[in-house]
């Protein structure tokens, strides 16, 4: 699977930008409750406050407008908490020099980042980042799987549409389970954390010559809409909670607006305020 843009072809009119992670991949609950946040207990040491710890990862990382942001940003939004309300956290502050400061939220960025300073708080980032990406790679393949109704879907746009997909998870996540799953197939290419932010890969696609109006992010976070927002193409929400719902009427529904040009205005914007009042209202 070829990763640049400059190899990047732009064979049909239309494109569909698909997120991975709580778009595509039913993942979100068994990466985060099972990988995210039993690492950072373990990192920190903060067994002492293991199940409000653990809860607070899940709210702002899963049932929250910051559902699906980048792991590095989310571990800051969490131990900032912990180091108010629970106990002090040491060198938190070099977390978000270097979060403020990065062109790249990834392992690789903090890996090279650290070749040339020696912060122990960012290295245990870096060993934590590690340990998590290691602990996915190790869940069962049956426990990553996409949402039923992924694969029809793309089948049935594969010949009209260019289809991509744009994550800010780890590459090697990314597209391990998009080949097991066979929906690699499917795809003219995958973009994730190591190539750039979502709004940096939607428009450098822009540049091959897509008609914005002729574009769509397909996606479950604020994080998404907002990369939709920032480069004029259409958001289409997947609502938490209501995953397969979400792609049985993209494919009834929002896909033939899509192509005849009447997805915008009111239709797409209903969607969106279901989508952000279902996020809002989530939270348990
Ligand atoms: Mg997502």
């Amino acid at each position: 699977m070829k990763r640049e843009f400059r190899e990047y072809e732009k064979k049909n009119d239309f494109l569909i930008c698909v997120d991975s992670d709580g778009s595509a991949m039913d993942t979100m609950e068994v990466k985060h409750r099972q990988c995210f946040g039993p690492c950072v207990v373990e990192e920190w040491g903060l067994q002492e406050y293991e199940q409000q710890v653990l809860h607070i990862w899940n709210a702002v990382n899963l049932y929250s407008i910051n559902r699906g942001v980048n792991r590095f940003v989310g571990l800051l939004l969490v131990l900032e908490y912990v180091n108010k309300n629970l106990t002090l956290i040491e060198g938190l502050e070099d977390l978000a020099r270097w979060v403020e400061s990065t062109k790249e939220l990834s392992n690789a960025a903090m890996l090279r980042y650290l070749e040339d300073d020696s912060s122990p708080f960012l290295q245990k980032v870096l060993h934590w980042a590690q340990k998590v990406s290691l602990h996915i790679a190790l869940l069962p393949v049956e426990e990553r799987r996409p949402f039923e109704g992924v694969a029809e879907v793309l089948l049935s746009v594969m010949d009209e549409s260019d289809i991509v997909v744009v994550s800010a998870a780890n590459p090697d996540a990314i597209f391990e389970e998009w080949e097991l799953h066979g929906l690699a197939y499917f795809v003219n290419q995958m973009f994730s954390q190591n190539i750039g932010s979502k709004d940096f890969c939607i428009s450098e696609l822009l540049k091959k010559g897509y008609d914005p109006n002729k574009v769509i992010m397909i996606g479950d976070s604020m994080e998404d809409l907002e990369a939709a927002r920032a480069c004029g193409i259409h958001f289409y929400p997947i609502i938490i909670f209501k995953e397969e719902v979400s792609w049985s009427r993209f494919d009834q529904e929002a896909l033939g607006r899509f192509y005849d040009g009447t997805y915008a205005g009111d239709y797409e914007q209903a969607l969106i305020q279901e989508f952000v009042e279902a996020l809002s209202a989530s939270y348990e």
